[in-house]
């Protein structure tokens, strides 16, 4: 295909590269073919050449949309290095910014326009873009338009009519995380005629995936950290004070770690940003406010101090590890205060029942993840749409996760549950279980109940596996009232009453190391 043969020379004389990472060529082509493209593509995989390329080739104007103002002023920078004329309208421009973008448009000088979507959707801007002539129109972060993605964007939604205000330029819409219904919904909102649908495998073979129950998780982090002293990784913790806190701890253990959330000041925020790319061996240890268009090739590792949200928003996390190709290690440390917590926060927010019916969907995913019996690679790519056989590496893969059948046990924690009123949490149950006459214990008469010490035969930290499992399997639920406490559910009660029995993972396998000094 000539016009492919022309990309590839300007692939390396613009870019410099010498030829297109696996996948891009073809939808570079269709590009230049003139039909609209989306394309699936993990992240890293080099999406933004997809528009970027034909811009520089065909001429033209191609408007891009970005939903994040920090990416698009890179992008702008680093493309104004090469020499390529790109400029960005945003909310953050100041007057002269804009007026000097809006003068190169007018004039035909410019190949690319970066605009934030809240821009582009505000006054009158289509109809001017409309008059000097768009060619395309590239969509980037295109999940943002779906109500089922973990982004969702309301001014995306509007993409579909900006697209037909510009007199329907071709449109490229790109992202890296979109499961199959997101998909849809995203094809079905913005392109006119079916468009050219790729999808890229998401396999990231050189990613070690394990998982961890969370035991004494500073512990568990400062372990995996000790024999990668000198490399560059990412720490992922749940909150703003967790990152300082662990930050500090493996700052004393010798590691060169910085802390990263929205609630630091701008500046301390970029230096330490800049700080991590520029430089060898640093740790970050940051909320998700860090990673979006961060370009690291060769950060090693990523763990996850606090079990992440959605399987979108693991795998997303993750990808940021091992982009040089080279084999990179993964940790997603998870318990059930994360998986009652994120519950929480997904009952708390102020959205209708329809998207939180979503958002408890997409979160029973990651516990289900986290609680998988078999091949995790599979599991997760499964969750993105493809299909294949168990890894071979995984950490499930290669622990040979042994199922047993665990009715009995799940009737006495279920029981349990049930006999002191849904309200009390897994630590509880376990004393219970075990027999142990704590303070608590004691104080709600609970050493007179017929299930105490009915589980003296297993550890502590095996029933609260258990419980967690139950939890995973939506046998149990999160008790409205009281923090951490269980309430049964439909499914808990079948099995409880024999009516369903239930597998679960051994916990001597993903049961935390028991310990002598307990603590709450
Ligand atoms: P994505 O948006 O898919 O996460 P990017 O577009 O940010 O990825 O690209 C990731 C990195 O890969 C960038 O540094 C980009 O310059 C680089 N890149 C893109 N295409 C190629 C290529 N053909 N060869 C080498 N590097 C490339
Ligand atoms: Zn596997």
């Amino acid at each position: 295909m000539p016009s492919l043969a022309r990309a590839r020379a300007a692939l390396k004389r613009v870019f410099g590269y010498d030829d297109f990472r696996p996948g891009q060529g073809e939808v570079i082509a269709t590009v230049l073919a003139g039909e609209d493209v989306f394309a699936v593509m993990p992240t890293g995989s080099g999406k933004s050449m997809c528009y970027q390329l034909p811009a520089v080739v065909d001429g033209g104007l191609t408007v891009v949309v970005s939903p994040l103002i920090a990416l698009m002023r890179d992008q702008v920078r680093q493309l104004e290095g090469l020499g390529i004329a790109a400029a960005t309208l945003n909310s953050a421009n100041d007057e002269t910014e804009g007026r000097e973008a809006w003068q190169r448009l007018v004039r035909g000088d410019l190949a690319l326009l970066f605009v934030s979507p809240e821009r582009l959707v505000g006054d009158g801007l289509v109809a001017r873009l409309s008059e000097a002539g768009v060619r395309r129109l590239a969509i980037d972060e295109a999940h943002c338009m779906s109500q089922w993605g973990h982004d969702f964007r309301p001014e995306y939604r509007q993409l579909g009519r900006v697209r037909e205000a510009l007199g329907g330029p071709q449109v490229v819409a790109l992202t890296a995380t979109a499961d199959r219904a997101t998909r849809a919904d995203v094809a079905a909102g913005l392109f006119a005629r079916a468009p050219r649908v790729f999808v890229h495998s998401f396999d990231r073979p050189n990613l070690n995936l394990r998982f961890a129950p969370k035991d004494r998780p500073r512990r568990q982090i400062e372990d995996f950290l000790r024999g990668r002293r000198g490399v560059s990784g990412i720490v992922y913790a749940a909150s703003r004070s967790r990152t300082e806190r662990l930050a500090e701890a493996l700052a004393a253990e010798g590691h060169r770690a910085l802390p990263y959330h929205a609630g630091l000041d701008q500046g301390l925020r970029s230096r330490h940003q800049d700080v991590f790319l520029q430089e060898d061996g640093v740790v970050m240890v940051a909320t998700v406010a860090f990673g979006m268009g961060i370009n690291k090739p060769d950060v090693r590792f990523v763990v996850h101090a606090d079990m992440p949200g959605s399987v979108e928003a693991y795998y997303q996390e993750i990808g940021r590890a091992g982009r040089d190709g080279l084999p990179a290690d993964t940790l997603t440390l998870y318990g059930l205060d994360d998986m009652a917590l994120r519950r929480r926060q997904i009952d708390d927010k102020d959205i209708d029942a329809e998207r939180r019916r979503i958002e408890h969907r997409r979160l029973d995913a990651m516990i289900d993840l986290a609680e998988a019996a078999t091949c995790r690679r599979q599991a997760v790519l499964a969750y993105f749409g493809e299909e294949r056989g168990p890894c071979g590496r995984c950490d499930l893969c290669r622990s040979e996760a042994k199922l047993y059948d665990a009715t009995i046990d799940a009737q006495k924690v279920l029981s349990a549950v049930v006999r002191t009123g849904e309200r009390f949490g897994a630590r509880h149950v376990a004393d219970l279980l075990r027999g142990e006459a704590t303070e608590a214990i004691r104080r709600h008469g609970h050493d007179r109940l017929k299930t105490f010490g009915a589980g003296a035969g297993r550890s502590r930290s095996a029933w609260i596996t258990t419980t967690r499992q139950l939890f995973a399997a939506g046998a149990l639920a999160a008790a409205s009232d009281e923090h951490g406490g269980f309430r049964l559910t439909p499914r808990g009660e079948a099995i409880l009453f024999g009516r369903e029995r239930i597998s679960l993972r051994s916990p001597e396998e993903s049961a935390p190391r028991p310990r002598g000094a307990r603590r709450a």
